[in-house]
């Protein structure tokens, strides 16, 4: 981790800014490769979350792995982070003044470590980042070029993998939004190298990986 993300890493980790502090067994700051093209965000830590420290290695973490491995990735070679970085009691959603509190923390990660397209995972990310109401069911799917952390990133609404769990059509629709990861860093890559755009990559062969930086 690049010296000033563990430096943010440390401070973070005795935030005091709302109420969840007193839950918490640990702030889950986020996890993967520091200099990652491309960042999940998703809502807030789960039971198993809060215990291990990492974000999604619960049923829906499970999922985003294998929808990783569908493009040739692995969660080390992206960064993996939440909107809130404590867990609710008992999973309820974030409540405004919590997202409010917390939303430093991510714009600040999101500086950090620059990613070029961030994904965000249901309706609490998306929102906050698009910094539109539109909800995931109208948007998912549809990349936009927004300025996060002071710098243009493709923004990319998904369902999130816990909805997607117990939802069989949710889950289809995830998987083919996923597969238009590939191309939407090929793009996004292209833009930050000044060359003209290429073919659409619709399957991440390894060698796109290895154009990433990502192995
Ligand atoms: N759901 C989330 O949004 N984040 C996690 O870390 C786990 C489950």
């Amino acid at each position: 981790m690049s010296a000033e993300l563990l430096a943010f890493r440390d401070a973070v980790s005795g935030c005091t800014r709302c109420r969840l502090a007193q839950g918490r067994t640990q702030v889950v700051f986020g996890a993967g490769n520091p200099s990652a093209e491309l960042m999940f965000v998703g809502e807030a830590p789960g039971f198993h979350e809060d215990k291990q420290g990492v974000p999604f290695v619960g049923h829906a973490g499970k999922l985003l792995e294998k929808l990783l491995g569908g493009i040739g990735l692995t969660r080390g070679q992206v960064y993996i982070c939440n909107v809130l970085k404590c867990r609710p009691p008992g999973n309820r959603d974030p409540l405004p003044d919590e997202i409010e509190a917390c939303e430093g923390h991510l714009w600040k990660q999101i500086e950090l470590i620059r990613p070029t397209v961030v994904a965000t995972l249901g309706n609490f990310a998306t929102k906050l980042l698009s910094g539109r109401p539109a909800g995931i069911t109208r948007v998912h799917g549809q990349e936009q070029e927004v300025d996060l952390g002071g710098n243009s990133v493709l923004l990319y609404p998904l369902y999130h993998p816990a909805a997607a769990l117990y939802t069989p059509r949710m889950l289809e629709v995830l998987e083919s939004d996923f597969r238009r990861l590939p191309e939407l860093l090929g793009r996004s890559l292209e833009r930050a190298s000044g060359s003209e755009p290429q073919a659409p990559v619709l399957e991440a062969p390894p060698e796109l990986a290895v154009q990433l930086g990502l192995f």
